[in-house]
């Protein structure tokens, strides 16, 4: 027997062992029929999915209340279905608290441009009271980078800059998932944001590094355990925002 004679017998040998192989598998051995992933209605055009809760479809302020206080919301409801911040009345926030979520928000900054940096169409929407994204016209408007338009506030800057002009309307689509503490407030499981802007992957999976503070570094340990309400910040600009629904995870 030659050396040709036996490589072909080694590879003729391997063909036939590995079609016995292959052989023991049906196709629907590797198919998942059950749990069927449950059906909803999409929605059209960024109107909330069937398996959406609505926290605010331009109608009234059900859903929200003053920041902090057990009074009601004293923004501006606008006859186009938004909602407007009323400078120096406070923030808000939801009645419900939340966990982890996808939430779906458009926002819009004031389109006479006024003031720069943090003082051009400043707010933002705070996930469970404490990690801020942040709301800004970037729209030509430098400022440092982890605190423009779609920053994880102090922590991350957006990974592209997706802003629109002032005066058009925005979208965010962000996927939080929230950290979990324990009883004496240490981190069991750190949080995650991925955030798209105008449909634009801007925060990929990023890892929350505690909350999100104006001066010092984020805290990471949890310590009053503040109640976890959905926040949007007036920071003194009339930002307005409207179609807000999220979807629980
Ligand atoms: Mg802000």
């Amino acid at each position: 027997m030659n050396n040709r004679f036996i490589r072909n017998f080694i590879f003729i040998f391997c063909l036939i062992f590995s079609f016995k192989i292959n052989s023991q598998y049906k196709p629907e051995d590797t198919e998942v029929w059950n749990p069927e992933p449950n059906i909803i209605n999409p929605g059209k055009k960024n109107l909330p999915p069937s398996d959406a809760v609505i926290l605010f479809d331009g109608k009234d302020f059900s859903k929200w209340k003053a920041y902090g206080k057990n009074s009601s919301v004293e923004w501006t409801i606008n006859k186009d279905g938004s909602m407007t911040v009323f400078p120096g009345k406070g923030a808000i926030e939801t009645k419900e608290e939340h966990g982890s979520i996808q939430l779906h928000i458009e926002w819009k900054t004031p389109k006479k441009v006024i003031s720069s940096g943090q003082g051009r169409g400043n707010s933002g929407v705070y996930f469970q009271n404490r990690y801020e994204i942040q709301v800004l016209d970037s729209y030509k408007n430098r400022t440092y980078s982890n605190g423009q338009a779609g920053s994880i506030y102090k922590q991350y800057a957006p990974l592209v800059n997706a802003s629109r002009p002032p005066g058009e309307w925005q979208e965010y689509d962000i996927i939080f998932m929230e950290p979990l503490y324990d009883d004496n407030g240490e981190i069991l499981r750190v949080g995650r944001f991925t955030v798209f802007h105008n449909g634009i992957l801007i925060q990929n999976n990023a890892q929350i590094l505690g909350t999100t503070e104006y001066i010092g570094p984020p805290k990471t340990k949890m310590t009053n355990f503040p109640k976890k309400s959905l926040m949007i910040q007036d920071h003194g600009n009339l930002v307005s925002y409207r179609n807000i629904w999220y979807r629980k995870l």
